[in-house]
């Protein structure tokens, strides 16, 4: 027997057998917050969101955007939009209005749902219907009563079909549309939820966004196993700790920017003699290598236990997992730490393999289709039958380590940025001449972004008027946060920047070059 595997069974399960538990948490004191809901609930409302859909006219295999913060609308959304066939276009709502009609258009999305606090960017873009999410304009579209009454058009459930497309900064001076199956979903979510020993009684918060990789695959692992959701709409790290105790929080996935501001609040709790909770998280953290003194305080001073993963989203992003084995139970808690510190080891159903030239390359289930009508870049990144992730790095007998990114990427706070982009923005700027962007290490935000600048003779630019010039055309965590202005840039015989040496001076005494 095949059964197709597809994300709808996951809430589908979840509201047959946990029909009366709560299932989401949502944001309090939020325009139109919809409070705590059963599973029972999110299902109607997911099915109401498919027959609102089925209403417009809207057919699988079309594209539904949401631009917004974490919320229990998000949550259902996963469901509603692509549990009934139909494509779900997850957008950074840290774009600006320009980078998130490049993405409506490019993906063809019909409908796109935005949170209230985007009012002025749907005021902007004019492509595809906009619909507000503020329980008046979106009521009849989460209508549980409606769920419950209509049945859905319902599709032919396909795994190979494409469940979502996450725009993703790249190599690229535009983002590329990373075209997920259900197949890869699914068997992301399950390999996860696996290696993480996910529960019935789990309780995770959202504080990764959920638009990233889908919330790294984690909210449909935990809705299929009817665990709890509580929903964090922005990072605050002293609000973590307090849901964390009064949500009984036992699982969160984060950036290390948010493992940093955590930290942050634990240090001003204790230093004014407050509690820290007693609850023992486990925190899944990617996006960046968390030094290994992070890893030892998480563990040390909150008790935590700290897990790593590595991937991307055209990974679905699983690639790698490093949890403790019963061997390091009983080490020295710094060399723990420093194990810790590696990516990781393949994770179920994951080949890793290291190219001659050191790139990490990936065979798994969990690799994506392709970029959505880019099929040039699709053939590159898997040439071979392997997927190039771009990361440099090796083996310490069978896990990762990643040292280097080959890609011209920057990833600031958990984010990519591309450097190309912020490059062709800064020679918009009539003073540049010539610019490389690189990443520098930083101590809140792991990497940031500095441009080296050198101006046209006779021009004149403050390193501030450039920071302007691109926190008004981009997405400000894109923006750079420094610039230095430069006689010369060093080139190669053929006049091709070296970005590596660029880099170099700010890394020195680093064994690795990502942060
Ligand atoms: P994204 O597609 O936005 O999730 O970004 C993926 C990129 O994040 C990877 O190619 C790596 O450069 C970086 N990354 C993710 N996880 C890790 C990790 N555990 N250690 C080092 N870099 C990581």
């Amino acid at each position: 027997m095949n059964v197709p595997l597809t994300i709808g069974e996951f809430l589908e399960r979840a509201a047959l057998v946990y029909g009366d538990r709560v299932g989401v948490v949502d944001e309090p004191d939020v325009t139109g917050s919809l409070g705590r809901l059963t599973y029972g609930e999110l299902h109607d409302r997911a099915r109401a969101m498919a027959v609102g859909f089925d209403a417009m006219g809207i057919r699988p295999g079309e594209r539904i955007a949401i631009v917004s913060p974490n919320s229990a609308r998000f949550l259902i959304s996963y469901f509603g939009v692509s549990g009934f066939g139909r494509i779900f276009v997850p957008v950074n709502y840290r774009l600006t209005a320009d980078e998130i009609g490049y993405i409506v258009e490019h993906s063809g999305t019909s409908v796109v749902l935005y949170d209230p606090e985007l009012d002025e960017i749907a005021s902007r873009v004019t492509s595809a219907k906009w619909i507000r999410l503020d329980g008046i304009q979106d009521a009849e579209l989460f209508d549980p009563e409606r769920g419950r009454r209509t049945d859905p058009v319902g599709w032919s459930p396909d795994e190979d079909a494409t469940c979502s497309i996450n725009y993703t900064s790249g190599t690229t001076s535009r983002p590329k549309g990373v075209q997920l199956t259900h197949r890869n979903c699914w068997l992301n979510a399950a390999s996860f939820g696996w290696h993480m020993g996910v529960s019935d009684r789990d309780v995770l918060l959202h504080t990764l966004p959920m638009f990233h990789a889908n919330g790294w695959g984690m909210p449909y692992a935990m809705t299929a196993m009817g665990g709890r959701h509580v929903v964090q709409r922005k990072i605050d790290g002293e609000v973590i700790l307090t849901r964390v105790a009064q949500d009984q929080v036992t699982l969160m996935c984060a950036a290390p920017a948010v493992v940093a501001s955590i930290l942050a609040a634990a240090e001003e709790r204790r230093s004014t003699g407050r509690d820290l909770p007693e609850q023992v998280v486990r925190i899944v953290v990617a996006g960046a290598p968390p030094p290994s003194k992070t890893i030892e305080r998480v563990e040390g001073e909150l008790g935590w236990e700290f897990v790593q993963i590595y991937g991307l989203t055209e990974t679905s992003p699983l690639l790698t997992v490093n949890r403790a084995p019963a061997e390091w139970d009983d080490i020295d808690p710094a060399e723990r730490a420093r194990r810790l510190s590696r990516a990781g080891v393949p994770a179920v159903g994951v080949k890793m393999a290291i190219s001659p030239d050191g790139e990490v390359l990936a065979r798994s289930n969990h690799v994506f289709e392709g970029y959505w009508q880019q099929p040039a870049e699709s053939d590159q990144a898997l040439e071979g039958g392997w997927f190039h992730t771009g990361d440099g790095g090796y083996h310490e007998g069978p896990y990762t380590v990643i040292t280097d990114r080959k890609k011209d990427v920057i990833i600031t706070g958990g984010e990519n940025v591309s450097s190309i982009e912020v490059e062709d923005v800064l020679y918009q700027h009539e003073a540049v001449s010539e610019v490389a962007v690189i990443g520098v290490p930083d101590e809140k935000w792991g990497e940031s972004v500095l441009a080296l600048v050198v101006l046209r003779q006779g021009a004149s630019a403050t390193e501030q008027d450039l920071i302007d010039h691109c926190r008004e055309r981009m997405a400000h965590f894109k923006a750079p946060r420094s610039v230095e202005i430069r006689d010369a840039l060093a080139r190669t015989a053929t006049g091709k920047l070296q970005k590596y040496k660029l880099r170099q001076p700010y890394w020195e005494g680093r064994d690795r070059q990502v942060n």
